[in-house]
């Protein structure tokens, strides 16, 4: 299923290119972003210039291809000038937190991402679609699962698309990965193990408030539990946790680290880690006729796997890069999104267990 979906993505690439070849769809001249002679471009505004936005989308948005960086939101008027001069952005394509929603006059953007604080993500997203923009919106999607229902509904009332930043789902690893559980190429999945962590030396950030949508099952564990998901293809049906603080003076309004087990219908047992303090990324998944691995899993480059057949290789790709130019070829071709909002909402749901386990547990 994966793969079919990872192939589609030179067919859209194809049929876009033959419809800007007709003329009759886009004029290069009066439209920006639309190379002449070539496929129509899909401007994105990244919203909040922090550490993804700044070493990650727009170093990216230099390699894609359909989609290209036309504006910004920031709430830093030092950071106007800079990224103006440094990505050639026009002053008119350049907002505030103020002045966001005059975006909805702007033709040229037609992509808001979401790259704020986790507790901003649902307020943003909905007067990013208000304003008539689809929506890329980071991973978490948002606090809990009914901020990101509210999403959903404000993007389909408004009639554009919402995609979550879960860029693995566009790296051929894990899409093979994905193929390998969910067609049970090596039988029916009965372990997995995954972790995703770093030791995290930050004192005062928003990641470390709960409030913000802060703490390392928000930040990390989601790769873990997405994980778990896309190799079975399935909802868990019980969730346990527990989380830990090691660093008492700096982890006071989050948790440092969350173990969890999540048990799926056909009988997989997945049993999961993430946090703040120790380095880790690994995914091995335990079947009844073999077995399969990525390490690290959820890297942005170098992602390394095998089975207990042999080597997996796969290019090494730029994951930003194929994710937001995937995304821009479906808002022109009008195909779904391979990770709209729903998928970010089905992590919540269990997220919110998580939390509701854990609390339960340090009572
Ligand atoms: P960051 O703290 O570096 O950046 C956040 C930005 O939001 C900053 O520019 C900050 O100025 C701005 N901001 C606006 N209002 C703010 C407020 N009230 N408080 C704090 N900051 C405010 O964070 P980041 O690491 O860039 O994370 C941003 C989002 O991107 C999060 O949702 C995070 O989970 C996600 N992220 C995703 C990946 C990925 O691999 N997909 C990687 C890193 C971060």
């Amino acid at each position: 299923m994966a793969l079919t979906k990872y192939s589609r993505r030179s067919f859209i690439k194809k049929s876009t290119l033959a419809t800007a070849g007709t003329g009759l769809a886009f004029n290069s001249f009066s439209i920006p972003g639309i190379l002449s002679g070539k496929q129509r471009r899909v401007g994105i505004a990244l919203m909040g210039l922090g550490y993804y936005s700044t070493d990650l989308l727009a170093p990216a948005l230099q390699e894609t291809t359909t989609a290209y960086l036309a504006g910004i939101i920031t709430g830093t008027p030092a950071k106007e000038e800079i990224w103006m001069k440094k990505y050639n952005i026009p002053r008119k394509n350049v907002y505030n937190y103020e002045n966001f929603d005059e975006i909805m006059k702007n033709p040229e953007i037609e992509i808001v991402y979401v790259v704020l604080p986790n507790s901003m993500h649902m307020e943003y997203t909905i007067r990013a679609a208000r304003a008539g923009k689809h929506v890329i919106c980071e991973k978490p999607m948002a606090l809990n699962a009914g901020e990101c229902r509210k999403m959903i509904a404000a993007c389909n009332e408004s009639g554009v698309q919402l995609s979550i930043g879960y860029r693995m789902q566009f790296e051929p690893y894990t899409q093979e990965i994905m193929r390998l559980g969910q067609e049970k190429v090596f039988g029916n999945v009965l372990q997995i193990s995954c972790g995703a962590a770093f030791r995290n030396t930050s004192v005062d950030h928003w990641k470390l408030k709960r409030s913000m949508g802060g703490g390392a099952m928000m930040d990390m564990g989601v790769y873990p539990l997405q994980a778990a998901r896309y190799v079975t293809g399935e909802e868990p049906v019980n969730v346990s946790a527990r989380s830990y603080v090691t660093r008492p003076g700096t982890y006071t309004f989050a948790e440092e680290v969350m173990l969890f087990d999540l048990e799926f219908p056909s009988g997989c047992i997945a049993s999961l880690a993430t946090g703040f303090h120790a380095n880790f990324n690994y995914l091995k998944v335990f079947a009844e006729n073999g077995s399969f691995e990525l390490e690290p899993f959820s890297g942005y480059r170098g992602i390394k796997g095998k089975t207990s057949k042999g080597i997996l290789e796969f290019p090494d790709i730029n994951q930003q890069a194929t994710q937001m130019d995937e995304v821009a070829e479906c808002i022109l071709s009008g195909e779904p999104m391979r990770v709209p909002g729903e998928e970010g909402l089905k992590d919540m749901i269990v997220v919110d267990k998580i939390y509701n386990c854990a609390v339960k547990a340090e009572g």
